[in-house]
């Protein structure tokens, strides 16, 4: 019989020899300054990998929202929503961010990942045939994959695709991301949204990195729900789900990611409420006039934060993180499972906060290395 042991070693071993190995890496500071933790240095440097892109989580007032909240409610919710976990922060977020999203009803989930579990195991039942992206992120493809409904995966934003792969079924959901986590591009939200509208499918669109956008025209007669994260642009943790009253309801009474786990802790919520405001302000408009300046510096045009270079191998875009790192520019290499093989890459995740001499030391050390950007 095999041991557990010699089980973990030789999977252990196929992932190094496939240059799939992962590491936790700690980091300290705020971001994007940050001090990176080598195992034989500790050096000063600026991160790249973040997804705080308005830069909010330092922000005074989302700092002083959870010193409040904490000095509230305590540390930790202590049970589920539906039992003893639920604060008046929580449901105040809830509205907010319905009214944000121009939807009736919100509900909180404790990850963006528990969002769309809750929408597509809920929603994709026996009856239903989800149509999903080639490239949507792994909590879409995880919720498909728990969902008792039938799956069809369409070629990456081929509308007339997603279309095709409804033929025969009675309840159709459709999801994709609006923006594409590990190649930074939009969805063809408009499209998907007419021929949804057209053909009575429900649209998910899963919003986690569409700080500015793409938005959705109106789309008369479209069920939509939106799906997002607090995680990133709103610099805190948990995720929610946007739409008409009635789907969310059942989700409250249905979604297993929502009954079976504890509400997000208090602070957590009183943060994310703090950031939603600031995003909604003048402020935020400026912060994100930042962020679309620092993207046109290094990749005029680009529609989104996230700037991937395409690089190859595994083992070529570790080394190219690798480089950066030795000059003090944290830039993850992006390996299979989370693209596809022979894609590896650099990934840059741009902030409102990073300075014109963040980015310029960027763009100098890639032309040094020989990396287009
Ligand atoms: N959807 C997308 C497109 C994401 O990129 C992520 C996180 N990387 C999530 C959902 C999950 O969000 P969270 O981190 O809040 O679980």
């Amino acid at each position: 019989m095999t041991t557990w042991a010699a089980w973990a070693d030789a999977e252990a071993a196929a992932l190094h020899r496939a240059g799939r190995w992962r590491e936790v890496r700690d980091l300290d500071g705020p971001g994007p300054e940050i001090t990176l933790a080598r195992p034989d240095t500790v050096a000063a440097g600026i991160s790249f990998a973040g997804n705080d892109y308005l830069g909010l989580s330092r922000h005074p007032a989302v700092v002083a929202a959870a010193h409040e909240a904490l000095d509230r409610w305590g540390a930790g919710a202590g049970a589920a929503r539906l039992l003893a976990g639920a604060r008046p922060v929580h449901r105040e977020l809830e509205r907010e961010l319905a009214a944000w999203k121009g939807t009736e009803r919100a509900v909180l989930f404790s990850t963006g990942y528990h969002a769309n579990l809750g929408v597509l195991t809920v929603l994709g039942d026996a009856g239903a045939r989800i149509v999903s992206d080639e490239r949507n992120h792994a909590s879409i493809v995880d919720g498909c994959r728990l969902a008792r409904a039938n799956v069809a995966v369409f070629p990456h934003g081929d509308v007339a695709a997603a279309e095709q792969a409804m033929a025969g079924a009675e309840r159709v959901i459709v999801v994709s991301e609006t923006v594409f986590s590990m190649d930074g591009d939009a969805a063809p939200v408009d499209d998907l949204a007419t021929m949804c509208a057209r053909r009575g499918a429900l649209l998910v669109l899963d919003e986690a990195h569409g700080v500015l956008g793409p938005d959705l025209a109106a789309a008369p007669g479209l069920l939509l729900l939106r799906v997002g994260t607090l995680s990133k642009a709103l610099a805190s943790l948990g995720g929610f789900v946007a739409g008409p009253g009635p789907l969310c309801d059942l989700l409250v009474n249905r979604a297993r990611s929502f009954v079976f786990t504890t509400a997000s802790p208090p602070a957590a919520a009183a943060a994310a409420l703090a950031a939603l405001r600031v995003a909604r302000s003048e402020e935020g408009a400026t912060l994100r006039r930042r962020l679309r300046t620092n993207i046109d510096r290094l990749a005029p045009g680009h529609p989104s934060p996230i700037l991937p270079i395409v690089i190859g191998t595994e083992a070529e875009a570790l080394a190219a993180s690798a480089a950066l790192g030795d000059r003090g520019l944290l830039v993850p290499a992006i390996r299979p499972p989370s693209v596809p093989a022979g894609t590896s890459r650099l990934r840059i995740s741009l902030s409102a906060r990073h300075t014109e001499a963040h980015l310029d030391a960027l763009a100098a050390a890639l032309r040094e290395l020989g990396v287009p950007a």
